[in-house]
Order: structure tokens, then C-alpha cells, then sequence
């Protein structure tokens, strides 16, 4: 409790890991990770030997691999919920590819009721209260989706012909939305939910045939923009939650790539290194916040900061061949917490 209130003011930024279950075959207790309590957990160097290879790091709470949607979600329940207050809120999803980025925030392919993501279960939930809150306070919710690939922001909820590239304000209103040319779809129901991810799911995959796999490539933002009218005073307030399914941070072999997929891997890299300078300057109460350095801080810039909320899942992998990811995964999580 202690920890989470002084995390609390030093910016806001919560740094949850999640360790993804072995997939079929594997023993778990092959596993190069060890928790220990809720907020530890130990990293084995599996080239080396006894205390040597051992590393250990702390977050604000570790998720083992058994560990439900269900049960990751009421964790992160009140932070999500404060998005009606009029709260601006970040949760971003960080990881190699293959991690379980898109397991967490969207839930597997065909997901079932207990197997949805973060995304599903935070708009069912804003809903839930927005309807039973409706005899005090009138919100609308309304929802954009967008990509970003090689710093170009694209719709995701287009229906019709081919997404164009939008801006992102360089100046937007603190509360107002930084990508304004994006689609805004408003949503009323939990079936709306499903309907416009189905079509944000459809459009980015139509990018990964097409690009084979682009979708590990790119990062994808969910963005909940909700307005609340107090019925009694006719006050106002507005609050932003952003879902950010990151591309995947795992080092590509500068020898072995060229051309695009060069350009694409240079990308990733810049934009992620560009988050955790912005995040770890938030983090240090540092007056200077480099937002502009990527279009992926510079979208988000309004949502992260002082007055608003940031949680960052690191997801992490713990098989033996994922060492190198693995630590550093962890070691960018360590920086930006
Ligand atoms: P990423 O988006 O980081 O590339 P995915 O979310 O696609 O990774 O996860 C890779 C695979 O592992 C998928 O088949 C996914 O369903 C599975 N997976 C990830 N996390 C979990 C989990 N916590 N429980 C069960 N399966 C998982
Ligand atoms: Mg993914």
C-alpha cells in the first residue's frame, strides 16, 4: 500500500510484469523466472552458475504465468474507472513479439467471455458504471482506433476505401483529442464495443498479409474519450483512457535486415526508446518531457504527465532461449519505474 502511494507521486507511472505461460509441451519448471512475493521477481543467466546468475528486479506487481484475465483486470479495475472522473489514463502493453502484448490488452484469437483482454473488459466496464451513474450524470463514450507504422498514423476504423495519413495536433487541448481527423464512433452498448474492435482487428490485419505480420510491427492505440454532464449542477468534465498494444521490442540483427524491414526495425526502436525517455522523465520530475521525438508520445502527450495516469504491462517471456529479450525487457521496465 506504502509502495503504491509513493509511486503515486512520482508521476503516476504503475510497472506491472506479466510472465506468459509456457505453450504447449514445455514444463514450467523449466521456467528462467522466479517470483517471489508479489512485487519480485528473480532472472537466471542461464549461461552461468549460482549467485552469478541471478538478477533480480522489482515492480509495483508481478503476474505470474497462471494468473486470469479476470484477475488481471480487477487489478487495474480503479485505475481504469478514475477515466470518469476525468482522469487522462495510458496502459500500454510492452514486450518482444510473442510476449503476450496482444493476449493482454485484446485476449487470444476467438476469445471467450473469460479470455478477453483489457480492451473489452475496460469499455463493458466504463459502460456499466456510465449506465448506473445515469440518473446523476449524462457521459457519452465515444472510441478511435489507430496505427502507427514507420511514424505514420493511420485509421483503424475506417469502413470504406483506403485509410489516409493523419496528423496528430501539435498543440492539442489538454482534454480534447489529438488525433482529430481519426474516426470517432460513438459507442452505447457493449455489443458496439465488439462490433468497431472487429473492425479495427479487420483493418490491421488487412496490413499484416499484406506486410507479413505488420501487426508486430506497429503500434496499436484504442482511444476513450468519455464526457460527463452532472445533471444537477450541469457541470462538465472529460477524461481519455488510451490502450496501447506496442510493436515488439525485440532487437533485430542489423546484419541480417535491409531495406524496409531495416527502416521498420529503426523505426520501433526510436519510438520505444522515445516512450521510456518520456516515461522515465515523468518518472524523475524532470521539467523537460521530450515529448516530440516520436509520434507515439506526441499522440499521447496530454495523457501522460502530471495530471494524468500511466500503467505499462511488461510482458516477458520465461523459456531459456528468451534470456537476452527477457532482461532486457526488464531492464527497460526497471528504468521507466
Ligand atoms: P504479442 O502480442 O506480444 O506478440 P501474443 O499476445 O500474440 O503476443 O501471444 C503469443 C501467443 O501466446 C498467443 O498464441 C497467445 O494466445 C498466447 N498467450 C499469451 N499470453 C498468454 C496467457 N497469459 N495465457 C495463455 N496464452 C497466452
Ligand atoms: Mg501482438
Amino acid at each position: 500500500k506504502m509502495f503504491n502511494e509513493i509511486q503515486e507521486l512520482k508521476g503516476n507511472i504503475r510497472v506491472y510484469c506479466r510472465i506468459r505461460p509456457f505453450l504447449s509441451g514445455k514444463k514450467e519448471k523449466q521456467s528462467i523466472v522466479k517470483l517471489i512475493g508479489e512485487n519480485d521477481l528473480v532472472v537466471a543467466n542461464p549461461s552461468k552458475e549460482g549467485k552469478d546468475a541471478l538478477r533480480s528486479f522489482k515492480f509495483n506487481k508481478v503476474f505470474g504465468s497462471a494468473t486470469t484475465q479476470a484477475e488481471v483486470y480487477s487489478d487495474i479495475q480503479s485505475f481504469i474507472r478514475s477515466v470518469l472522473d476525468g482522469y487522462n489514463v495510458c496502459i500500454f502493453a510492452y514486450g518482444q513479439t510473442g510476449s503476450g502484448k496482444t493476449y493482454t490488452m485484446t485476449g487470444p484469437n476467438g476469445a471467450t467471455s473469460e479470455t478477453i483482454g483489457v480492451n473489452y473488459r475496460a469499455l463493458n466496464d466504463l459502460f456499466k458504471i456510465a449506465t448506473s451513474r445515469e440518473s446523476l450524470i449524462d457521459y457519452e463514450i465515444g472510441v478511435q482506433m489507430v496505427e502507427i507504422y514507420n511514424e505514420q498514423v493511420r485509421d483503424l476504423l475506417i469502413t470504406d476505401g483506403s485509410p489516409k495519413r493523419l496528423g496528430i495536433l501539435t498543440r492539442p487541448q489538454p482534454k480534447g483529442l489529438a488525433v482529430p481527423d481519426a474516426s470517432l464512433f460513438p459507442v452505447k452498448s457493449p455489443s458496439d464495443v465488439i462490433k468497431l474492435m472487429d473492425i479495427g482487428l479487420k483493418n490491421r490485419a488487412i496490413g499484416a498479409t499484406a506486410m507479413n505480420e505488420r501487426s508486430s510491427r506497429s503500434h496499436s492505440v484504442v482511444s476513450i474519450h468519455i464526457r460527463g454532464k452532472d445533471l444537477k449542477t450541469g457541470s462538465t468534465m472529460v477524461g481519455n483512457l488510451h490502450l496501447v498494444d506496442l510493436a515488439g521490442s525485440e532487437r533485430v540483427d542489423r546484419s541480417e535486415v535491409t531495406g524496409d524491414r531495416l527502416k521498420e526495425a529503426q523505426h520501433i526502436n526510436r519510438s520505444l526508446s522515445a516512450l521510456g525517455d518520456v516515461i522515465f522523465a515523468l518518472s524523475q520530475k524532470s521539467p523537460h518531457v521530450p515529448y516530440r521525438n516520436s509520434k507515439l508520445t506526441q499522440l499521447l502527450q496530454t495523457s501522460l504527465g502530471d495530471q494524468a495516469k500511466t500503467l505499462m504491462f511488461v510482458q516477458i517471456n520465461s523459456d531459456v532461449s528468451s534470456y537476452s529479450e527477457t532482461l532486457s525487457t526488464l531492464k527497460f521496465a526497471e528504468r521507466v519505474s
